[in-house]
């Protein structure tokens, strides 16, 4: 219990997994969390000042599934082992306690395993500092600890949402202050919240991070003075914990990039959900963005994707080299397919790479790693054979071509074709690699030949046919013959060779002096033949180690060949064209295609429509155009608002996009509102969280910007919400100047064209026919003249009688706005309407008391006296 009670509080905030034989125990309320968590029994074991003690345990063979489940649902566990031989524990004294350290924390945002990770999703781990003085609020480090890649921002309160939405860390360490600042500002949503741990402050302190940052990585390559202070601190943090977490193993990562060097398409979280990028806002997979373009055929190369697609480029010239690369390649369909043919086959090299940095590798990484270089150098040939390669490519194929064959020339002749998962394990290099690794496995199957023999001597000698030589752990090597042949191998003259050892039900176990003796050759040999396999394994692990840089160099060029080779595979196939991206103001895109929708559309045998959309702005008159598109529901409004916010995120994350042409002037920020829902997790009604949104939008938007709206103003009264969206055009058009589509059911706004240069009106074309709307999901000018929502709510199937009287409201509203001056009163003939104006007949009219006198009063029977005082009664009354 001492000894338990030490190691559980030197690592508070964990669940303590402590060894105890084949067994992860937990106890106390370690025990009761775990055993709610993975639904298993929570028992008893012993009793500590007089209380039983809970205890609830999981096997070694099957804790990782455990420790998954755990780790999905956010708990930290603490991996505590035996750290010596109990006989080493028996040899001290009969009380001695076997020694037991932890040797692993276990967090989400630490996990190296390809047990616990997604292949095809990064893992971040982030912390984050806030700034005392300075420009900045905060900074924010993050580093993905599988793959070593790790990177710092310097952010404003503003910025910290979005970018937290983009790189969706798995764990995020904060100290006491700085989360209790973010709660006060309501900077920290629940989301992120569940993920945060508190960290120490000293873990934050800018300057013991310098010197362990210079330490972590050394060469002299990366200088920590050359971040911010907040940033260096927030880094260190990052370290410190993963250092921790591997508990002298060290710290596997590379140096960090500086985010903020990079432009960025600016997405915030709203944006990103309702887009669809990374998953459907019912949080699938299926559905989203990049589901339908990601075409990787391998892990990392998915992992790139997905990051490219979280962060668009805004710097026109970045944009068009990446453009140039997926061009060639869509162009040269023959090389792209051999590409991805030898991609294929690529291993994930910087997670294998990382687990060998923190000895956590076994054989199948280090071939993981040979294979990885042997089709580095083969690719890297297929882009030699071709003249001209644009930069990206000429780069990619300088890396691929500096891979060190030798090493992958090594590893293949040193490793086997089967390998075990662990070193450990032996079996796993090749015969014909060790001349004395083949000798003693010679010897060892040479003496499994002798055993052989031995049998068949026995056998011969004693004439017991079924007499059989067996092995097990307890007994190690022994002789075993039917319980009915025992007794005659216990007397003369066979006593003299075989010595018992064990009777059983139905057989009986003997050994003999030449069967141990052989016994002890055997294992010498295995122990001796493991010796020299674990030899090797150090040092082929030493000599990949040795080559990390290049090796992460590699591994960064082969996911940017898979992500290059996938867009341009997309592109063939599915007549993506190559946008034209610029410093203009651009934004013309002509057959654009909604590419999720075009392929869900395809797929039910129809054919998606194309539309054209331009919002080109030009400096001589102020800024973008203002779409306003009107039209049915189902019509393909939203859908053609997100298509077109898709187009330029594609674009500008360097993929050809789906549309005949596209030209587009670098969009700064996106913003998107489409389909908004009730946040009632938060407490906010629609209508709160879109104001919230659009105040958003109208605060942070500018002329680069695009803007894409759908229905603002819905979620209240006719008139507030016709009046909000009506500034919010004006403000749009004129004040942010930004491009935008703005999609609406009050048709009053229509009129704004008029007035507003920039503003044009587009509907959905509809057709009917035979009293039956048929969408036609055709952009086209004009405006639309009604909603079609009855004809909706049939398709729909709502009740014959409902819709009946629906018909009948309707006409009756239509005729009688009919009269009126100007239709922005259309809504003012609802307050007429018997439906909504309706009040029962029957609920009696309260009367005060002053209209009670008068009605008493009969004023042709009053005398000038009786009416005076009558007056001072009424003027009491008041
Ligand atoms: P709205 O926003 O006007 O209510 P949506 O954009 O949600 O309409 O579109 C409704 C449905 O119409 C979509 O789910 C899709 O099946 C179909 N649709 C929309 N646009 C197109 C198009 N351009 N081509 C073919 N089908 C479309």
């Amino acid at each position: 219990m001492a000894q338990y009670f030490e190691i559980k509080a030197a690592n508070p905030g964990y669940l303590l997994f402590y060894r105890m034989g084949d067994f992860y125990e937990l106890f106390f309320e370690d025990a009761e969390i775990a055993s709610a968590a993975l639904g298993i029994v929570l028992t008893k074991r012993g009793k500590h000042l007089g209380q039983d003690i809970g205890m609830c345990g999981v096997p070694i063979h099957a804790a990782n599934d455990y420790l998954n489940k755990l780790i999905r649902q956010g708990h930290r566990v603490a991996i505590c082992e035996q750290v010596e031989d109990p006989k080493e524990a028996k040899k001290r004294g009969a009380k001695s306690v076997v020694k037991r350290d932890v040797v692993r924390l276990i967090t989400s945002g630490t996990l190296t395993e390809d047990d616990h990770l997604d292949a095809r999703a990064s893992n971040f781990l982030a912390a984050l500092a806030m700034v005392r003085h300075g420009d900045t609020d905060f900074a924010l480090a993050w580093a993905d600890v599988s793959t070593g890649e790790t990177f710092t921002a310097d952010l404003t309160a503003e910025q910290l949402q979005d970018e937290l939405a983009r790189i969706d860390p798995a764990e995020l360490l904060l100290t006491e202050p700085t989360r209790t600042h973010l709660l006060e500002h309501r900077l920290l949503p629940p989301a992120w919240a569940a993920i945060a741990h508190l960290a120490p402050a000293e873990s934050f302190d800018s300057e013991a991070a310098t010197s362990s940052l210079r330490a972590a990585l050394p060469g002299g390559a990366f200088d920590p003075t050359a971040l911010s202070r907040a940033a260096r601190a927030a880094l260190g943090a990052v370290f410190g914990y993963v250092r921790e977490s591997q508990k002298g193993v060290g710290v596997a990562l590379r140096a960090p990039v500086a985010d903020g060097a990079i432009r960025h398409m600016a997405i915030d979280q709203a944006t990103r959900a309702s887009l669809e990028l990374h998953q459907t806002q019912r949080g699938q997979t299926r559905g989203s963005l990049r589901q339908v373009i990601d075409l990787t055929v391998t892990a990392s190369g998915s992992r790139l994707l997905s990051a490219r697609l979280a962060a668009p480029l805004a710097d026109a010239p970045a944009i068009n080299q990446r453009l140039d690369a997926v061009g060639h390649l869509a162009n040269d369909t023959l090389l792209t397919s051999r590409l991805r043919a030898d991609l294929k086959a690529v291993p994930d090299l910087a997670r294998a790479l990382t687990r060998l940095a923190l000895d956590r590798g076994g054989p199948r990484d280090l071939a993981a790693i040979g294979k990885a270089v042997g089709a580095a150098a083969a690719l890297a040939r297929h882009l030699e054979q071709r003249e001209e390669v644009p930069d990206v490519l000429a780069r990619i194929a300088r890396i691929l071509s500096a891979a060190p064959l030798p090493l992958a020339s090594e590893l293949a002749l040193a490793l086997d074709d089967e390998l075990p998962l662990l070193a450990r394990d032996g079996g796993f290099v090749r015969k014909g690699y060790d001349r004395a690794l083949d000798d003693e496995r010679a010897l060892a199957s040479e003496t499994r030949a002798v055993v052989a023999a031995l049998q068949a001597r026995l056998i011969e000698e004693t004439d017991v046919r079924s007499l059989k030589i067996r092995h097990n752990g307890v007994l190690g090597y022994f002789v075993e013959v039917p319980a009915g042949h025992g007794t005659k191998l216990l007397e003369e003259p066979h006593r003299q060779t075989f010595i018992h050892r064990m009777t059983m039900a139905n057989a009986m176990r003997f050994t003999t002096t030449e069967l141990a003796d052989l016994e002890g050759r055997i294992a010498r040999a295995h122990e001796a033949a493991l010796e020299i396999e674990l030899k090797t394994f150090a040092s082929l692990r030493y000599d990949v180690l040795s080559r990390t840089d290049a090796l992460r160099e590699l591994a960064d060029a082969l996911a940017e060949l898979d992500v290059t080779s996938a867009l341009a595979h997309l592109a063939a196939t599915r007549g993506y064209t190559r946008p034209d991206i610029d410093d203009s103001l651009a934004f013309r895109i002509e057959g654009g295609r909604h590419p999720v929708v075009e392929d869900m559309v395809m797929a039910q045998g129809q054919s998606f429509v194309a539309n054209d959309a331009d919002l080109s702005g030009d400096d001589a008159v102020g800024g973008g155009r203002l779409w306003l598109v009107t039209g049915p529901n189902m019509g393909g409004k939203s859908t053609f608002l997100r298509q077109n916010a898709l187009i330029a995120i594609l674009a500008q994350m360097g993929s050809f996009v789906p549309a005949t042409s596209a030209h587009i002037g670098v969009v700064d920020r996106l913003f998107s509102r489409v389909g908004a829902s009730d946040d009632i997790a938060h407490g906010r009604s629609t209508f709160m969280v879109e104001m919230v949104e659009t105040s958003a939008i109208l605060n942070r938007a500018t002329r680069r910007s695009l803007v894409v709206l759908d229905e603002i103003g819905r979620g209240t009264a006719t008139f507030d919400g016709l009046s909000i969206a009506w500034a919010a055009v004006e403000a749009l058009h004129d004040t942010t100047g930004c491009r935008a589509l703005f999609a609406t059911h009050f048709h009053e706004l229509t009129s704004l064209a008029k007035t507003l240069t920039r503003v044009s009106n587009v509907t959905m074309k509809v057709r009917e026919w035979e009293g039956e709307v048929v969408f036609l999901h055709e952009v086209g000018p004009g405006a639309a003249d009604r909603s079609y929502g009855i004809q909706v709510a049939r398709l729909a199937g709502l009740p014959e009688p409902v819709l009946a009287r629906a018909r009948q409201v309707l006409t009756v509203l239509e005729q009688r706005s009919a009269g009126t001056a100007s239709s922005s009163q259309k809504a003012s003939v609802l307050d007429d309407l018997p439906l909504f104006a309706h009040q029962p007949a029957s609920r009696p009219v309260e009367k005060d008391p002053v209209h009670i006198a008068l009605d008493a009063a009969r004023p042709d029977e009053m005398t000038p006296k009786q009416a005076i005082d009558l007056l001072y009664e009424l003027k009491k009354i008041r």
